[in-house]
């Protein structure tokens, strides 16, 4: 029972047990590779596929990082590859049906695998993509940038709302902590922010089960925990870009990875902090600007929503509190990574904040802390005060 937890990392994937839970669990991702070196893996992992034609989807920047390397080692070995650069120049990739057309525009018909270079957009729009089509799919990671790699979510946009439709878990991931050292700053810092979220996701669950009896599996929860501790252990020595740490922030977020393909939702790794991450992500393309980086928002809501626990205090389930820091403890933590901890430093103007807060449990039907704040009536209240503390009155 519950044996995931004896195993590492690279040794989880196509594992089956039944679970503390009363679930039966079954990890079905058929390889893992996360070390110094991985990508020399991927011929390896292709094998099985050889017979058709494989499609290597890349932006400029991953092509760079990984992707050029990627097509060099499969057609070394012999296979045929096919190529899709998505050329955007200093605009953020948009994971929207232009994208997402055009993944599929570029998918032949003897074409048997799709391989994605890059970590949130790239990731994401192969992976809805493939699932549509029924194509399997290999991630070769290109920054430890968010925990979406082994969800089987696919975060995109549809008509300029942001969706999360069920998609499909990959095939297989390789992390290079080579590749991984050559990732943007901002990339860290937002694999680190989505990391720190996990902090409110699990208080979040543990108030769903008390409040709104949610089921809870504990193994998941101890994953993420596991997930945690890594990260924030070496977290110090993100900021300086150290191999070991990058290493310990990609393993925390394939970790989480890990949690959420067992129970097949994310919640051992969202809660209501994603939440207001989405909400200003909407906004941000409503106006047709950039979005921040998904796990920058994340980071930078998770201490905001620490205020939420610490308003309702008096009104919280029995125990549910323990799971969360004080606030000023998780701005602290933010800033070891390095990463911004204040809704200000990513620009979020005062008006969006407290809308966000406001409407942000209606981004997706989970319970979470806001749903809590609503149902007892102090919502309005609450986000008043915490808009006040942030902004000044
Ligand atoms: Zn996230
Ligand atoms: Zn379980």
């Amino acid at each position: 029972m519950n044996e995931i937890l004896n195993l590492n990392i690279n040794e989880m994937p196509q594992t089956q047990f039944d679970c503390s839970c009363g679930c039966r669990h079954n990890f079905s991702v058929h390889e893992m590779s996360i070390r110094k070196g991985a990508i020399q893996d991927l011929p390896g992992m292709a094998e099985p596929f050889r017979d058709g034609k494989i499609l290597v989807v890349f932006d400029s920047n991953t092509y760079q990082a990984a992707g050029k390397q990627a097509v060099e080692l499969l057609k070394g070995n012999g296979f045929n590859v096919k190529e899709l650069l998505f050329d955007t120049g200093d605009d953020i990739l948009i994971p929207d049906e232009k994208t997402l057309g055009r993944i599929l525009e570029e998918q032949d018909l003897d074409t048997s695998l799709m391989v994605a270079v890059g970590s949130g957009v790239i990731n994401d729009s192969v992976k809805f993509v493939t699932s549509r089509s029924g194509l399997p799919y290999i991630v070769v990671a290109t920054a430890p940038s968010m925990d979406g790699y082994l969800s089987d979510g696919a975060p995109i946009f549809s008509q300029g709302h942001k969706i999360s439709p069920v998609a499909h878990l990959t095939y297989g991931l390789i992390g290079d902590t080579d590749i991984l050292e050559t990732a943007p700053d901002d990339l860290i810092r937002a694999g680190f922010g989505d990391m720190v979220g996990k902090i409110t996701a699990i208080a979040d669950w543990d108030l769903a089960v008390k409040a709104n009896g949610d089921y809870r599996c504990d193994t998941c929860v101890e994953l993420t925990n596991r997930a945690m501790k890594v990260t924030f252990d070496s977290c110090d020595q993100l900021p300086a870009r150290d191999p070991k740490a990058l290493g310990d922030l990609l393993e925390g977020l394939t970790l989480t990875g890990v949690a959420m393909a067992l129970v097949n939702i994310s919640r051992p790794a969202s809660g209501a902090e994603h939440m207001l991450s989405h909400f200003w992500e909407m906004d941000s393309v409503e106006r047709g600007v950039n979005p921040n980086h998904h796990g920058i928002q994340v980071g930078v809501a998770t201490p905001v929503i620490a205020r939420f626990y610490e308003e309702l205090e008096d009104l919280l389930p029995e125990g549910v509190k323990d799971f969360c820091p004080p606030h000023e403890e998780i701005e602290a933590l933010l800033q070891r990574g390095g990463a911004p901890y204040r809704p200000q430093q990513i620009n979020i103007s005062r008006e969006l904040f407290h809308e966000s807060l406001l409407k942000g449990y209606k981004v997706r039907p989970r319970y979470s802390v806001l749903q809590f704040a609503k149902d007892k009536g102090v919502l309005e209240t609450i986000a008043g005060k915490i808009t006040a503390e942030l902004y000044g009155e």
